[in-house]
């Protein structure tokens, strides 16, 4: 017989994951973290989820993907079965991580991780994805930069910001005086979210992922992030700040300072700090926004003593 509380947290849960959009998601996934976040306590010391039992598994229900199989049946395709998600299993309590590992210890924890991530379907993108996207670079990183999620080329490559938005990317990376290779590059989601995936061979079939989408990656981006303890993350986007942040605000609120990052299912072995600025895509679209996107850059540079490209 499963305890009040245990059904309150499964119901609260059901919520957040059937949430349409990012901010509908935060304000019912994360009031009491997005009150936590400004704050200059270590990070260790953010508010823990109550501690759930393991074992136990919620069926979550993905409405947009019952239509998708509905869409998927009538055309003759077959079904693809979404895997339950263990309930909870970011709200366990935080794996505890004593040191930071040693770059070999590293790199073999991300291999571990991103082969999951290969073999993920917790969520519907895993059905319709070609390739996951876990994320690449220097294990050993000062710099960590997240997007949203993969578009159309990563897709097929496999690899984070390798279409126009990664061009731009490295040559934010190259301006702050770094090169691709000595950061490290992730996403929020793993996989593809896109808005016609019946159609996955389109151009501009792009979106950002959504809440459900993002319960459900959030402990890998979590993972790579504790493992590699950066001494910075750069969100890239109103995406990628508010899910990292854990606050609803725009990205225009959240800009301009660093946060302490607090992860749900994982500690940190020391302190990050997160800054949030613009998504390469965003400032494609509007270039007028590039010069606030490299004062945020020159934050960064600031505190690692990077004086930019030569
Ligand atoms: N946009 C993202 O957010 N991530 C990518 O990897 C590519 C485009």
């Amino acid at each position: 017989m499963k305890s009040d509380s245990l059904r309150r947290l499964a119901s609260d849960f059901k919520t957040f994951l059937a949430a349409q959009d990012e901010d509908e998601f935060i304000s019912a996934a994360a009031p009491s973290r997005a009150a936590a976040v400004v704050s200059s306590e270590p990070a260790q010391d953010c508010a823990r989820p109550p501690q759930m039992p393991e074992g136990e598994t919620l069926t979550v229900e993905f409405p947009r993907a019952k239509a998708r199989e509905a869409a998927r049946a009538s055309a003759g395709r077959p079904s693809v079965p979404v895997q339950d998600v263990p309930v909870f299993d970011g709200a366990a309590a935080p794996e505890p991580l004593e040191a930071v590992m040693t770059a070999a210890e590293k790199t073999a924890a991300l291999a571990e991780l991103a082969q999951t991530i290969q073999n993920c379907s917790r969520c519907p993108l895993g059905a319709t994805r070609i390739k996951a996207v876990p994320g690449e670079g220097n294990v050993d990183a000062d710099v960590m930069f997240v997007g949203e999620g993969p578009g159309f080329e990563e897709d097929r490559q496999g690899r984070p910001f390798v279409g126009r938005a990664g061009q731009l990317l490295d040559k934010m990376i190259a301006a702050m005086g770094l090169k691709r290779e000595e950061v490290f590059i992730a996403n929020i989601a793993k996989c593809h979210p896109m808005t016609d995936p019946l159609h996955p061979e389109k151009h501009g079939n792009d979106r950002a992922p959504n809440a459900g989408e993002i319960a459900c990656c959030r402990k890998y981006i979590e993972k790579q992030i504790s493992i590699i303890c950066p001494k910075y993350v750069v969100a890239l986007g109103g995406v990628s700040a508010k899910a990292l942040i854990s606050d609803a605000k725009s990205l225009g609120a959240l800009r301009g300072k660093f946060y302490d990052l607090r992860l749900d299912s994982v500690s940190l072995p020391r302190p990050v700090k997160i800054l949030a600025t613009f998504h390469p895509a965003a400032l494609l679209r509007n270039p007028g926004w590039k010069k606030d996107a490299w004062i945020d850059l020159q934050m960064v540079m600031a505190e690692l003593g990077l004086k930019g490209a030569k």
